[in-house]
């Protein structure tokens, strides 16, 4: 790790800890999205998703713990997911708007972006959410050949829609499951990316400031100083101060 990336990973986190996860995932968007490419906000949520492992596998590495409790026999559950094999999933993006045809239904739509989702999250009813979504994705919509408002469309039509909407963007929600080898209970699971990458920063940081707090007690070096440091050198030190 370099000096900067050391540094920047404590800002990062100095400046997402206040925050609510759905604040964080913006923070952590934000700092992966620096290097270029469009903003965050007008990704996909899989193609946001997918920015988040590639930043998990570059700080991190691509190794992902997931652990849960058996609701049924409260034996520790775990899974090691491996955050290429989620990346191989990312299809190419879309070129322009996609088509549904569903019987006489016809319509021209986007994928739902981060910024779609921030702005129907504070909607309460699930329902309106929904509305809120469809009338922001879908640009257009015909019944045979007569232009009609989307929220006129069947439920059953929206629901397949809304499903070949999942379909193009694979990573927008990563199930997995969990099988218990105690009792064989089956528990499924959505890999919830931001609060992953948000937890082994988070890890990373408090780690790093009680290793900062022990050498600066000692040596009376600077944080800067210190987080500069390779990691095997300041295990070194940190094995002196313990003697
Ligand atoms: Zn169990």
């Amino acid at each position: 790790m370099s000096l900067a990336s050391g540094i920047e990973w404590l800002q990062l986190w100095e400046r997402a800890v206040p925050w609510a996860p759905h604040r964080r995932r913006r923070e952590l968007l934000a700092w992966a999205g620096a290097q270029g490419g469009p903003p965050p906000a007008q990704l996909p949520v899989g193609r946001a998703n997918a920015l988040l492992l590639r930043l998990h596998v570059a700080m991190f590495g691509p190794r992902i713990d997931c652990s849960a409790t058996c609701p049924a026999c409260a034996e520790a559950l775990e899974l090691e997911i491996d955050a290429g094999d989620l990346l191989g999933w990312e299809p190419p993006p879309l070129a322009g708007p996609a088509l549904f045809q569903d019987a006489e239904w016809g319509m021209s739509f986007r994928l739902p972006t981060e910024l779609d989702v921030e702005v129907t999250r504070n909607e309460r009813d699930p329902r309106v959410a929904r509305n809120l979504l469809l009338q922001r994705c879908v640009s257009e919509c015909r019944r045979g050949a007569e232009p009609v408002d989307i929220l006129l469309a069947p439920p059953e039509v929206t629901t397949r829609l809304g499903a070949r909407m999942e379909e193009l963007d694979p990573l927008a929600v990563i199930d997995f499951e969990l099988r218990c080898r105690g009792c064989g209970h089956g528990r499924s699971s959505s890999l919830e990316v931001d609060s992953i990458l948000w937890a082994r920063l988070d890890a990373w940081a408090r780690r790093m400031l009680d290793e900062v707090h022990e050498l600066a007690r000692v040596y009376g070096w600077t944080e800067r100083d210190i987080v500069a440091m390779s990691p095997w050198k300041r295990l070194v030190y940190l094995d002196l101060v313990a003697r």
